[in-house]
């Protein structure tokens, strides 16, 4: 039996669910002619720290999503670089962190009460792209899309049919969840989180962290590290996991790694009917970090879905040129630039200079978590707002 579907959305965790959230925003008419393709059942267990960002809280905001799942606000954060340490405080929040089942099952059902149809436990086997259509089969039928959305992670199975094998841009992360009851010391009332970026002095592409959680109503530590460069550095990672780990009295804790799909400017995102998003796309290479952009992902597929209904259209070919020219491409290839900062030949240079300048902190912070909009300035705002920060930042340092 062959169904068919004008929108198919392969994979149904944050950048699916988001890419469907802000279509229905945008034309709530197209709900009933969205159907989410997922190969697990929600709430599911995904190997993730779970940290939002602001960007993401303000996303979430702007579908109309309370956070009402547990969660943990944290305002106070440690950076431990090979220049020194310090501390920084955010009076509105420096993140959030969830668990990836509750986050992700509340978007899951979002869709849903939006009228979206979500078919959980049926897996994609096999994505072909035809001149008319886009035939997708699953472990229970076949279907027959106008336009498909490979939602479906880092090893992303759309893309690997649509566009080819290619491993190049990708990152790991390994982490392992604390119970704060086991160890000898107490909770803080007031959680903070901490990033050890001493490894990148070694060699390492990539931080370790530690975060604040709650998992079924006790407190965890969540204690990860990240390397941009997966197969140079999984032994290393592994032993760094283990150092992080009995630093805080932890033994014997079962860790799990996954891989995260870095972005790269020259990726391709599209044909005209398949386009891609969140970690089947590529995410920030110098933290990891996907979750915001996989709700941006999700904003300019929607977008541009939403155009292509109009008549006159030429498909959705045009995604690729708009991620690139987004405020989303940007930050993305700023991200580029600023891991081989951090993590190639100047790394020293660069954390003496984060750790000298409160000011580059503050403005660098912001910037990251999306509470300024330093990407969306046109390229002479964006200049002249670069030379007025580089005087107060030289004014600082001397
Ligand atoms: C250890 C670790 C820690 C991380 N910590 C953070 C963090 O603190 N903050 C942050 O922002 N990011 C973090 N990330 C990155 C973040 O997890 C990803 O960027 C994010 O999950 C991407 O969302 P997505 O929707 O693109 O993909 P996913 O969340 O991977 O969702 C893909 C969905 O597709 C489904 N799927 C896959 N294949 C198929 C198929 N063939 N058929 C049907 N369905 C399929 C899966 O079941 C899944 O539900 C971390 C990653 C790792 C590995």
């Amino acid at each position: 039996m062959v169904e068919r579907w004008p929108i198919v959305i392969v994979g149904g965790g944050p950048a699916g669910t988001a890419t469907a959230l802000f279509l229905v925003r945008r034309r709530p008419e197209l709900a009933s002619e969205i159907l989410i393709l997922d190969k697990a059942i929600h709430p599911r267990f995904k190997v993730c720290a779970g940290g939002l960002i602001p960007h993401t809280i303000a996303c979430l905001e702007e579908l109309g999503i309370a956070l009402e799942i547990p969660h943990v606000p944290v305002s106070r954060a440690f950076a431990l670089t090979p220049a020194g340490t310090v501390e920084h405080n955010e009076r509105r929040g420096f993140c959030t962190v969830v668990r990836r089942d509750c986050f992700d099952a509340l978007l899951v059902d979002s869709c849903m009460r939006r009228g979206v149809t979500v078919r959980q436990g049926e897996k994609v086997l096999d994505v072909v792209e035809h001149a008319e259509f886009v035939e997708v089969k699953t472990e229970r039928q076949n279907y027959r899309a106008s336009v498909v959305v490979g939602a479906d992670g880092s090893g992303s199975l759309v893309r690997r049919r649509v566009f080819g094998h290619d491993d190049r841009t990708i990152g790991r992360a390994i982490m392992a969840d604390v119970s704060a009851l086991d160890l000898h010391w107490a909770f803080p009332n007031d959680p903070w989180c901490k990033f050890d970026f001493r490894p990148a002095a070694e060699g390492l592409r990539g931080y370790a962290w530690m975060f604040p959680c709650s998992i079924d109503g006790t407190p965890h530590w969540n204690v990860g590290v990240y390397s941009s460069q997966a197969k140079a550095q999984g032994c290393r990672m592994n032993g760094l996991l283990e150092k992080a780990l009995s630093r805080i009295g932890a033994r014997a804790v079962r860790s799990c790694a996954y891989p995260v799909r870095l972005f790269h400017s020259r990726t391709r995102l599209a044909t005209s009917r398949v386009l891609l998003v969140g970690d089947a796309a590529g995410v920030d290479p110098l933290m990891g970090e996907g979750i915001s952009f996989a709700f941006e992902y999700g904003r300019l597929a929607a977008e541009c879905i939403a155009a292509w209904r109009e008549p006159g259209s030429d498909g959705v070919a045009a995604y690729e040129r708009m991620v690139r020219e987004s405020w989303l491409g940007r930050k993305l290839r700023r991200l580029n630039m600023l891991e081989r900062m951090f993590y190639g030949r100047t790394s020293k240079f660069w954390f003496w200079f984060a750790v000298s300048s409160e000011r580059a902190r503050r403005v660098g912070l912001r910037w990251y978590s999306g509470q300024d909009g330093w990407d969306q300035l046109s390229l002479p705002r964006g200049l002249a707002r670069l030379g007025q920060e580089a005087i107060s930042l030289m004014r600082g340092l001397l």
